[in-house]
């Protein structure tokens, strides 16, 4: 996951394009970078670190120019590491381009394989780095090169390319990850959410349609559609957890959606009996106020989130390792003595997190902990750009749900049913969703990932 911000014909492109990335933070944190144009050339500065770590002022002021783009990371191929940082930028036989990408390429194995047999050297990890190899193969101009290149890829994206005279973006023809167009005063703004148009007081004019092809050049749009149709999959995980609820997802605000979700989780599980309505900040805020909204069960900040917590902190032995649990979400014993608790919380992915806080809240004084998850169980792990981990450890591709409840030791444990999600997530209309990660069946294919899984079985069997 991560979150790409375009700039064009704005003299402040690179000061524009930093505040952007400060509001699509939450879709990266591993490394951040802009590269803007200037006079002919491409300037890069990007690092490891949140945007604020990695921007120091003479950095950005090092970055003149009237178009730039930029990049949050968030690793899904690729080690986190400074090499794979992106913008990525590259001389080619077009001159020199810059790409930020959102996704993940379902073919990049066997493409990297092909290139590097031909002569290829490549600088990082990345599958989008395979996209400047095709591109740098193909005959100009750039715009013709990049969607030749773009037809050889599979998988999902966005992505946005600059040149010294030119913004391009495209987004994959199955949608599967948002893009935005915008626009502040003459200045042309890209984006994955509408959070970067809003703090730039930028006006939203529209969504970059699956399969489009965007071009700004000369102070001008223009737009093609040259791939072939696919159906749509929107990922409604977008929806669930990752964007930000401020921003329109696909058209809907994200704090509606999930309200939404959370009203449904509570017709489903009607008749549950409870005092409070306790949600997992942030993200399963806005569920268990619609859960709240729908039931008459008082909504109670029953969690309080601190933001201060090292990522890199070790936990040495179990006594520290249950204070750990706590240092991050911590339970308010006021809110929950003696009370039956529904603590909502937006995903379950490997079951751990979910029972530590069940058990935080007991030990605050809640009397029961009903469990109440605004999506349905994670049974397979997401190919399209979403850090899922494999099946293995995805507690709901192994046991059933009774046996999770048991695990969590939950007084009871819902997932909203798939039906029900869809027709939140896309306001009544529950078509054009990809739900892999909830049915295991892929929209498109997976080579990379179908070799993988044969490799492992021919060893398991050969080994057998
Ligand atoms: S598999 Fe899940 S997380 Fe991945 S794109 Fe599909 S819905 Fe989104």
């Amino acid at each position: 996951m991560c979150g790409i911000v375009g700039i064009s014909d704005s003299p402040q492109a690179a000061q524009l394009a930093h505040l952007g990335l400060f509001a699509l933070q939450h879709r990266g944190q591993e490394s951040a970078g802009i590269v803007a144009a200037w006079r002919g050339e491409l300037r890069p500065h990007v690092g490891m670190g949140l945007v604020s770590e990695v921007f120091t002022r003479a950095a950005l002021q090092s970055l003149t120019g009237e178009s730039a783009i930029g990049h949050v990371r968030y690793s899904t191929t690729g080690a986190s590491h400074v090499k794979n940082a992106q913008p990525l930028l590259f001389k080619t036989t077009h001159g020199p381009v810059a790409i930020a990408h959102n996704g993940n390429l379902t073919n990049a194995a066997r493409l990297r394989r092909s290139l590097e047999h031909r002569g290829a050297i490549f600088q990082s990890d990345t599958d989008t780095e395979i996209i400047a190899h095709l591109l740098a193969r193909e005959p100009g101009p750039l715009e013709e090169a990049v969607i030749a290149s773009l037809r050889q890829v599979e998988g999902s994206g966005c992505l946005l390319l600059l040149a010294p005279d030119q913004l391009i973006a495209a987004r994959d023809p199955y949608g599967f990850r948002p893009l935005v167009l915008g626009e502040l005063g003459g200045a042309f703004i890209l984006a994955s959410e509408t959070s970067a148009l809003n703090l730039l007081k930028a006006r939203y004019v529209r969504e970059i349609e699956p399969g489009e092809v965007v071009v700004v050049r000369g102070g001008k749009v223009s737009s093609r559609k040259p791939f072939p149709p696919a159906p749509l999959t929107r990922c409604v995980f977008e929806q669930i957890y990752l964007a930000r609820p401020d921003s329109l997802i696909f058209g809907r605000n994200v704090q509606a959606v999930r309200r939404e979700m959370g009203r449904e989780l509570a017709r489903q599980t009607k008749g549950l009996k409870a005092d409070v309505v306790v949600p997992v900040p942030d993200s399963g805020v806005s569920a268990a106020l619609g859960f709240s909204d729908e039931s008459g069960i008082p909504f109670e900040m029953g969690l309080v989130r601190s933001h201060y917590v090292s990522r890199t902190f070790i936990k040495p032995s179990q006594e520290l390792r249950e204070i750990a649990a706590e240092l991050k979400l911590a339970p308010v014993h006021e809110t929950l003595q003696g009370k039956r608790v529904v603590l909502v919380d937006d995903s379950i992915v490997r079951g751990t997190t979910s029972m530590k806080i069940a058990k935080s809240l007991r030990r605050a004084g809640a009397r029961e902990v009903h469990m109440a998850v605004s999506c349905p169980p994670i049974v397979s792990p997401c190919h399209y750009g979403i850090d899922t981990p494999r099946d293995e450890e995805l507690i709901a591709a192994r046991h059933s749900v009774a046996e999770i409840q048991r695990f969590l030791e939950v007084d009871s444990l819902n997932y909203l049913e798939l039906e029900r999600l869809l027709r939140a997530a896309g306001g009544g209309d529950p078509a054009g969703f990809c739900t892999a990660c909830y049915t295991g069946k892929y929209p498109t294919p997976i080579p990379d990932f179908e070799r993988t899984a044969k490799v492992r079985k021919g060893r398991k069997a050969a080994a057998g």
